[in-house]
């Protein structure tokens, strides 16, 4: 059974990249990890391709050798989702849809022979085992959460690394937290499952063996979910990397109470982490608390944020307007947050009640849901009605977005992050850094808009924190993504 795996393009997001990308000459910020998952999970002698159309558009010859598509996603690709599973019905062929996205929208099954709802582990193999006897069910439900011991190694012979920003791996599924808008505790659970340090050293062996180097994205929702288990993890990742003369660097998503741990902090700099997204959401303490984000609470979140900073990471973070909570001030005091706390990657979105989550159920009991999620927080359509005005609420979040993404703004952002910024170690360097050099002086210093704050960044970078340079250009380049997304998203009626 000739099997196309198809991973549907990104939308113009914040973690699509896309602006920022093409400074180093690449297509997508990430491999399709889902995908390359399952691929081993399918009877070795399926022949199998995969396309991943943000790196090229599939052909009509790519459907033409195929009997059988697989699709997978998340909520936010839904529309380019349901394309590719219409393209591919359209010519006949058996259509299988998976991924998150099958967990939040039930109208695939409209679109797809197959829908694989849930962790794949156990529900390919057995779908794959169906289909070969011509009895395959309309759907796969995964009746328990499976131990990632039985995920296997990626097969990254699908993909060439050249054309992605960083590699991608995954360490732990699920998370302890609570918080009322996150559908990955719905769809991964409370009790975080990890892989052993064995399984995760083979697949930096694969990556390394495929000769990539540089960047490694640890896509747990919250990597430090089991800590005792991470902390059994991560001395093997900072050994690996010195035995190999350190060819990666590593980033993932972690709650913040990572703050508290210094011998974690310690751990993840000596495995060179230097980058880490958090959500933050909200200084709001009460909004915090309506959202069962106690972890955030009765802390000093700068603090906080400022500790993390100093063990060499780079804080990204998400914030959140839209709480119930949240004052007529809250514009003005995310700002001030987010700038005062040297975040220069902030992700600020409108609340979405994304189905399936604590908020979804508890706004439809409130009769307050107007529409089904669409997994973008920059979309500024709300799927909820919110206690403040709707009106005030999206003209005072593009006004943070107006505010922050000015490039003065900033550009003083980032210089307010490398103050204090000590990087734990020298970036692996590749070509495509130095091309990205280049093109970030032509078109953010000899073309762009805001020429002058460029070169005024660009010097006082060059000069104050020459040990952090390279950290200063590819964050000049990340905020032209930000930058240019944010200009869209204002022009947006
Ligand atoms: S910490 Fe992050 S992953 Fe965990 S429940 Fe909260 S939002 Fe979800």
């Amino acid at each position: 059974m000739n099997t196309l795996l198809l991973y549907p393009e990104w939308p113009d997001t914040y973690w699509s990249f896309k602006h920022a990308l093409p400074f180093e000459g690449k297509r997508s910020a990430y491999p399709p990890l889902g995908l390359l998952t399952i691929a081993p999970l399918l009877p070795r002698h399926w022949p199998k391709r995969l396309v991943d159309t943000n790196i090229r558009p599939l052909k009509d010859a790519d459907l033409q050798w195929a009997d059988l598509v697989m699709v997978s996603g998340m909520l936010v690709h839904k529309p380019e989702v349901v394309r590719l599973l219409d393209r591919a019905r359209a010519r006949g062929l058996t259509t299988v849809v998976g991924g998150p996205i099958t967990s939040s929208v039930a109208e695939l099954a409209e679109h797809a022979d197959h829908v694989v709802i849930g962790e794949a582990e156990e529900l390919i193999p057995a779908l794959a085992d169906d289909l070969e006897r011509g009895r395959a069910k309309p759907v796969y439900q995964a009746a328990e959460k499976p131990g990632l011991d039985k995920t296997p190694l990626p097969d990254l012979s699908l993909i060439d690394p050249r054309y992605y920003s960083a590699m991608a791996i995954q360490y732990s599924r699920g998370c302890p937290f609570t918080c009322e808008f996150c559908d990955i505790i719905e769809i991964y659970g409370r009790r975080p499952r990890t892989k052993s340090p064995a399984q995760v050293v083979a697949e930096l062996d694969q990556l390394y063996e495929r000769k990539w180097r540089g960047s490694v994205f640890i896509v747990d929702d919250n990597f430090i979910g089991n800590k005792k288990k991470v902390k059994e993890l991560l001395p093997a990742l900072a050994d690996w990397n010195q035995r190999r003369r350190n060819p990666f660097t590593f980033f993932t998503e972690a709650s913040l109470n990572l703050s508290d741990d210094p011998e974690l902090l310690e751990m993840m700099k000596a495995a060179r982490f230097n980058r880490v997204f958090m959500g933050i959401e909200t200084p709001v303490e009460a909004s915090l608390k309506e959202a069962h984000k106690l972890q955030n609470t009765r802390r000093s979140l700068m603090e906080s944020v400022k500790r993390i900073q100093s063990y060499g990471m780079e804080v990204m973070a998400g914030f959140i307007v839209g709480f119930d909570n949240d004052p007529e001030d809250i514009f003005d005091r995310q700002v001030e947050f987010i700038q005062e706390s040297g975040i220069p990657l902030a992700m600020v979105g409108l609340l979405l009640a994304l189905p399936g989550t604590q908020l979804y159920r508890r706004l439809m009991k409130e009769g307050r849901i107007v529409e089904e999620g669409h997994g973008n927080n920059m979309d500024l359509r709300l799927n909820f009605i919110p206690k403040m005005n709707p009106q005030r609420l999206v003209e005072g979040y593009r006004s943070i977005l107006a505010r922050i993404y000015q490039p003065e703004a900033y550009y003083e952002r980032v210089l307010r992050f490398l103050e204090q910024f000590k990087p734990v170690c020298h970036t692996h360097r590749s070509w495509s850094d130095y091309k990205a050099f280049l093109r970030s002086i032509w078109k953010q210093g000899l073309r762009g808009d805001s020429r002058r704050s460029y070169w005024k960044f660009f010097l006082e970078a060059a000069t104050r924190y020459r040990h952090a340079f390279d950290t200063a250009i590819t964050l000049a380049i990340m905020g032209y993504h930000f930058q240019t997304l944010t200009r869209t998203v204002l022009e947006e009626q």
